[in-house]
């Protein structure tokens, strides 16, 4: 049976992600010196923490030390909640894994009513209850914005081959000073063999400078566990139908060992309280717990607003 022809944006895409002519991969001593140099970066972290009471660095983590670190260890004291949005992106994943295998024919609507049931009947989905306990008029806001989020991506994304190994949500982990710092990752979409597989981060919201940062953690975690660095880094904007890619370099893969020792290293020390948090204000400063209480906070808030404090 023949194939549809690509439309021109799933065309761009695949353009995007295909292997060039001239594509050479890495040395495999890539692997051992980045290996080498988070060791030694780390090194002196190595008695900190314990097996049975590890550090565990994630992408979430990540990007929160970066930014504001009392903002970072006020969301660690709180329990995480779902809300409509957190759990939008979560669906719109369940969504994409179920469409992979799916055989009849491809109708949003169809495909996203499986993935609700899907998350509401299994226990092991952490949005399981929240997704259960939502009104009527909740849930057909969640199923739009998800059928939208799908539609956007069956109409935009080549279709996903087999060929291709497509994994949805792919796991990783990665730990060193044995096994008393843990970093992990659950990668949305990854695509291609190993040794020359593009880690794909797909989005629901505007893509941002730090999905750069994001994907090459991502990068240099399948780079330490696979021992083969994947070639490509993608991150796709369901709501824009735009995808901003980076070849997975040495380069790259150094600058990530750098963000995330510096980054493990504030998160080790705020852990062990041997400082106290610094405040950096930024865009989290408008969700912030903290923001009642924190000048500073309140004072970009004010100015994000127009507001000048001469005026008040
Ligand atoms: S309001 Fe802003 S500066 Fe203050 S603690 Fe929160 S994130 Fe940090």
């Amino acid at each position: 049976m023949s194939e549809d022809p690509l439309n021109p944006l799933q065309q761009e895409v695949m353009d995007s992600l295909k292997i060039p002519d001239d594509w050479t991969p890495l040395p495999a001593t890539v692997v051992t010196d980045v290996e080498a140099q988070l060791l030694e970066e780390l090194a002196d972290l190595s008695d900190w923490f314990t097996a049975e009471q590890p550090l565990r660095v994630s992408k979430h983590l990540l990007t929160t030390i970066h930014g504001c670190e009392a903002h970072h260890m006020a969301q660690r004291a709180e329990a995480f909640s779902w809300n409509i949005n957190t759990v939008r992106g979560t669906m719109v994943h369940k969504a994409v894994e179920l469409l992979l295998n799916w055989k009849s024919e491809q109708l949003p609507s169809h495909i996203v009513d499986a993935a609700i049931t899907s998350v509401i009947n299994n226990p092991r989905e952490s949005a399981s209850d929240f997704v259960a306990s939502l009104s009527e008029p909740e849930l057909a806001e969640l199923r739009g914005a998800v059928v939208g989020s799908l539609t956007n991506f069956l109409e935009c994304f080549p279709p996903l081959k087999p060929q291709w190994r497509p994994v949805v949500e792919h796991s990783a982990r990665y730990a060193i000073h044995h096994d008393s710092i843990v970093f992990t990752a659950r990668m949305d979409l990854v695509i291609g063999l190993p040794g020359r597989k593009v880690i794909i981060d797909l989005k629901t919201g505007r893509i941002t400078a730090t999905h750069r940062d994001d994907l090459r953690f991502y990068a240099l975690l399948d780079t330490l566990r696979s021992r083969q660095p994947p070639r490509r880094l993608a991150t796709y904007s369901l709501d824009a139908a735009r995808l901003d890619t980076e070849d997975v370099s040495e380069g790259a893969l150094q600058a990530a060992v750098r963000r995330t020792s510096h980054g493990v290293r504030a998160m080790a020390e705020l852990v062990t309280k041997k400082r106290e948090p610094l405040k950096r204000t930024g865009m989290q400063c408008k969700w912030c717990p903290l923001l009642d209480t924190c000048e500073e906070g309140a004072q970009f808030v004010r100015q994000l607003s127009g507001i000048d404090d001469d005026d008040l």
